[in-house]
């Protein structure tokens, strides 16, 4: 398939690459021009624009920061929306607001253009790797036609329903699960430290009981505090968390724990710690706690 690609950043990258492992020709597009040029080595075409990269294309993945990178990459002056063709569907990866996922579909709608929203699950080391969980939601027919895509980045594709936005809702759930978890385990290493206990003793008790890589990666990361650099910067944990705020909001739903964490990534951002891994959450704990 001719495909394009923006956002080639520390997940875009290796999400572009597998599709070209993977056979389809792409053309992709980064504000910073030389991860772009990085993958021209990969067999991949570099386009100046979002709406080059969108031009001729039957499919053009996102894979932005937030909600504001994305509408630039996506309505702004030549971006996508402005080069794709009728028919021609954009599919966004990006950890987005739901109610922006809707702005978006309404938006390549009025253009004679689909929208599929399809964030996924797993760290970068999983998406240089295929290893990918893709929630894909929109069109079925058109989820339909691009599993070939999906397969190319993801060991599995989930079908979160007809309306794109359902996906960005189990998305930004999900996230908020490992947010929890990096608090349950800041909370639980912190008060081991204080103890004199073996926190690492502690991890090993956890992974037997737990079974799950989730649990296993994390907790070995804050056990470590193996903070820089980033997989996943804290920043865009925050916000994460803040769009998960939001969309609970919205559907009257009370998320307490979300609140707490979100207060302990303010302090943590305050600390200067937007740019290392978000669970450097711990070092909030860490400090309350007088913890070295
Ligand atoms: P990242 O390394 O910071 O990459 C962000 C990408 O967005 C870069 O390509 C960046 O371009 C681009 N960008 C940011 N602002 C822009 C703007 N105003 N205009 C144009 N391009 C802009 O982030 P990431 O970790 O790959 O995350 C990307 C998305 O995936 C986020 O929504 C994140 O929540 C989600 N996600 C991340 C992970 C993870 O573990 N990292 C896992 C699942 C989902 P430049 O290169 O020019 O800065």
């Amino acid at each position: 398939m001719k495909i394009g690609f923006a956002g080639l950043g520390r997940m875009g990258s290796g999400m572009a690459r597998n599709l070209l492992r993977s056979g389809h020709r792409v053309t992709v597009y980064n504000r910073t021009p030389e991860k772009a040029e990085a993958l021209e080595k990969d067999g991949a075409t570099v386009a100046k624009s979002p709406a080059d990269a969108a031009q001729g294309a039957e499919a053009v993945f996102t894979m932005l920061g937030d909600d504001a990178a994305a509408s630039e990459v996506a309505l702004g002056e030549n971006g996508i929306a402005a080069g794709l063709s009728k028919g021609a569907f954009h599919i966004s990866s990006s950890t987005i607001s739901a109610s922006f996922a809707r702005q978006l579909d309404e938006e390549h709608r009025k253009r004679g253009q689909g929208y599929l929203s399809a964030p996924v699950f797993g760290r970068p080391e999983a998406a240089e790797g295929k290893k990918l969980i893709v929630v894909a939601a929109g069109d079925q027919a058109a989820i339909r036609r691009f599993t070939p895509l999906f397969d190319a980045i993801g060991r599995r594709t989930f079908n979160a329903g007809s309306e794109p936005w359902q996906a960005n809702a189990v998305k930004l759930c999900g996230n908020f699960m490992i947010a929890s978890l990096l608090e349950t385990f800041s909370e639980a290493f912190t008060t081991l430290r204080s103890a004199g206990i073996d926190h690492h003793l502690f991890l090993e008790v956890m992974n037997e009981l737990f079974q799950s890589p989730v649990y296993r990666n994390y907790g070995a990361t804050i056990a470590d505090r193996a903070f820089d650099p980033a997989g996943f910067a804290l920043k865009l944990g925050a916000k994460d968390v803040r769009l998960v705020q939001e969309l609970a909001q919205e559907v009257h739903s009370p998320m307490p724990l979300a609140n707490l964490i979100q207060d302990h990534f303010a302090s943590a951002m305050e600390q200067g710690q937007s740019d290392l891994d978000w669970s450097s959450i711990e070092r909030v704990l860490a400090r309350a706690a007088g913890v070295s």
